[in-house]
């Protein structure tokens, strides 16, 4: 198996240096795993590294903008299939994969993990001990999260299972992912016991909470820090830890104040 990565020139405040497309080759075979953005300088280089293998199809992890809008349009310039887990903007699945489908590239099999959280529609792919994370972890920072409860169990769910690389959508390769899984378990219960904290203290509104809790964060990410803040306060919902978390306000249960 031979891994190789082309960068999308898609560098941002949201995507660090751009996005990671992954190509996957063995025995003559590829396969291609996000492309990203609808650009047709990427897909020339993704063309090029393909060359004369058989390309059995094109992977979306999720689909978010960043990773899925060129996977219809490159696969059906390769004439293959895209997969993915289910239809979002700007991408429509040739064929659909689920938790413990699988595929194979040369005698290499792709298995599919389901790791809802980062997105409702969001897929790992696993080869052996080697894992594509797309956004569910990523090289360098913490990722933005839609909810929270099942975020933190698609990370247990990978914790301990025998990985020993990480590919991830975003940054630089994981060369020790159980320690790196550990730090995002423990970086998102800090965040869950800060946003309590900035309530009981005061804080009325997600808006608040982010000043708060995300003082030390480029402003420019509090849009998306906002986005965490608001799955945080659903599950701190479901926990009965705060009366009620409609996007914006909130209370602490009368028997807490
Ligand atoms: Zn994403």
């Amino acid at each position: 198996m031979r891994i190789q990565r082309v960068l999308a020139n898609n560098p941002g405040p949201y995507t660090g240096p751009g996005t990671n497309t992954w190509l996957l080759e063995d025995d003559g075979e590829v396969a291609v795993i996000d492309p990203g953005p609808v650009d047709p300088a990427h897909r020339d280089r993704i063309l090029e590294r393909v060359g004369g293998r058989i390309s059995i199809g094109v992977l979306v992890t999720h689909t978010h903008p960043d990773h899925a809008p060129m996977a219809n349009p490159l696969a059906a310039e390769l004439g293959v299939p895209a997969f993915g887990y289910a239809p979002g903007p700007e991408f429509d699945p040739d064929l659909v994969l689920a938790e413990r489908s699988g595929l194979t590239v040369g005698g290499s099999r792709i298995d599919v993990v389901h790791t809802p959280g980062h997105a409702e529609d969001h897929l790992c792919f696993r080869i052996a001990d080697v894992l594509f994370t797309g956004d569910h972890i990523m090289g360098g920072s913490s990722v933005v999260v839609e909810d929270m409860g099942s975020y933190m169990a698609s990370l247990e769910k990978l914790r301990g299972t025998g990985l020993t690389m990480l590919h991830p959508g975003h940054g630089e390769d994981i060369e020790d992912p159980d320690r790196v899984i550990d730090w995002y378990l423990a970086h998102r219960r800090q965040r869950h016991e800060e946003i309590l904290e900035a309530i009981r203290s005061g804080a009325a509104s997600t808006d608040d909470i982010v000043e708060v809790v995300y003082r030390d964060v480029d402003r420019a990410l509090h849009p998306l820090a906002a986005r965490s803040v608001r799955a945080h306060l659903r599950l701190l919902s479901e926990e009965g830890r705060i009366a009620s978390a409609g996007p914006d306000l909130f209370a602490l249960p009368t028997e807490s104040i």
